[in-house]
């Protein structure tokens, strides 16, 4: 038997506002963060979880963070895995931390450092990569480990599992496909709003190069300035010239790019404001942008408001661009009226806002079809046993910070993800230790050593 005997937090800061990463209308100097948690047991068995923020505050949801663990510790690992959805409810029921939510805010996203961990913890001891350990349940497995409190409107546990049972028989050969081809992928890291047209440029023709063919770029501060940044990258994602020698341009009339607005060579466009804009606002500035092709606007305006977003999205249909938003969708429940009122297109899922992998699962049991979560294990997990498609999503690829990972994240040569393939590498979060000694914040190395600085 195996027990959970305590934990160690690191609130890790990257010094990333320096070169502008990260920068949009919104957030305007983004140190990339992480609220990080080891797990620790009486065993050689460990789980790290962590989640995302963007500096000044990474403290408090690490104190948060100490409150949701403390609940775990002493508890049976075994008992845990046996029933994740049960672990879920657990770990969000403690009768005054709930007040302080229920299921938003700091206190849900430190609730989903320490699923992720739990999860990560139950992967290393499969000796399986988190994906693979869930397309390997049962549908009654899978089920069973999904937070399912306040969505039996949207979807039953019967009509899950019956979804699910019907997705059995192709789950080898699905597996075996994306293991050989890669899951698609999109590049932000070219169209952050702090960059020179130079560096644009530059990033743009470099990711066409590398074989991929969806890209985003940040707007919302000055509509002329988004429109000329726009037409450089268009004139370089549309122009054959900069494709790699081997790939032939994409039909845009495929199967995996209709109604996407792509160019000529099968490129396509996206937009993201970070919610800058008033409704009414956000209708306008996007008309404007028109002449740049965008598929979607992503988080047009304020991420609670779901029928400003269905209001958006009603007036700039004719214009064949739609709305995406997610990232700060704060629960299952957001996500469930976002498609009930028909608000969006795209759902995109953060895996550092939602609490962890089993509120991550029930989303996508009833949105099949139209959910993209932000990592790689999330999107095997949707596209092997949930979904069966992963053609018309793109997974985001932001290539920062990758080197302090222990298993980072690959792209292989067509710009596609890497199926992670370590059996030890469990969530794969876990960070180098010399990273954590040198960005910990306030004493690690790089901050004494800027102190005085930034
Ligand atoms: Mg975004």
């Amino acid at each position: 038997m195996t027990k959970i005997t305590g934990f160690e937090i690191h609130d890790v800061r990257f010094p990333t506002s320096l070169t502008g990463d990260g920068t949009d209308a919104m957030n305007t100097e983004c140190d990339y963060s992480s609220a990080y948690i080891t797990l620790l047991t009486d065993s050689d068995l460990v789980g790290h979880g962590m989640t995302f923020t963007i500096g000044r505050g990474n403290d408090i949801v690490c104190i948060a963070i100490n409150e949701v663990a403390n609940r775990l510790v002493g508890k049976d690992t075994e008992e845990l895995f046996a029933n994740m959805g049960k672990t879920w409810d657990f770990m969000m029921a403690d009768p005054q931390l709930r007040w302080i939510g229920p299921e938003k805010g700091v206190i849900h996203i430190a609730s989903g450092a320490v699923n992720n961990a739990v999860w990560d913890m139950y992967a290393r001891s499969r000796q399986k990569p988190l994906w693979k350990l869930v397309v390997d349940f049962t549908p009654e497995e899978l089920v069973n480990a999904t937070a399912f409190r306040y969505i039996s409107d949207a979807i039953t546990k019967e009509e899950a599992l019956a979804m699910l049972k019907e997705k059995e028989a192709g789950k080898k050969e699905r597996e075996a496909t994306v293991r050989d081809v890669g899951y698609p992928a999109y590049v932000t890291s070219a169209g952050w709003l702090g960059y020179t047209d130079e560096k644009v440029a530059r990033l743009t023709q470099e990711a066409v190069a590398a074989g991929f063919n969806h890209f985003k770029m940040k707007v919302g501060a000055d509509l002329s300035n988004d429109l000329r940044r726009g037409k450089i990258i268009r004139s370089i994602i549309d122009d054959p010239q900069y494709l790699p020698a081997n790939m032939p341009p994409r039909d845009p009339n495929s199967a995996g790019l209709q109604g996407k607005n792509a160019g000529p060579t099968g490129a396509v466009l996206m937009v993201d404001a970070n919610q800058v804009w008033d409704v009414p606002q956000a209708i306008e500035y996007v008309k404007g942008l028109q002449d740049i092709k965008p598929w979607f606007i992503e988080e047009p305006t304020a991420p609670d408001d779901i029928l400003g977003h269905a209001a958006i999205r009603k007036a700039l249909a004719p214009y064949g661009i739609g709305v995406a938003t997610g990232e700060h969708a704060h629960n299952r429940m957001v996500f469930k009226q976002l498609l009930q009122a028909e608000a969006i297109d795209v759902v995109q899922i953060d895996s550092c806002r939602l609490a962890g992998v089993s509120e991550v699962l029930s989303v996508l049991l009833w949105l099949p079809n139209s959910a993209v979560p932000y990592v790689i294990h999330l999107s095997l997990i949707d596209y092997i046993a949930v979904s069966g498609t992963m053609e018309r999503n793109v997974l985001e690829f932001v290539d920062h910070l990758h080197e302090h990972f222990v298993t980072p994240c690959s792209i292989n040569k067509n710009g596609r993800y890497n199926v992670p393939n370590n059996p030890g590498e469990g969530y794969s979060i876990e960070m180098h230790k010399t990273s954590i000694a040198e960005f910990e914040w306030p004493n690690g190395s790089y901050w004494v050593g800027a102190k005085g600085g930034k």
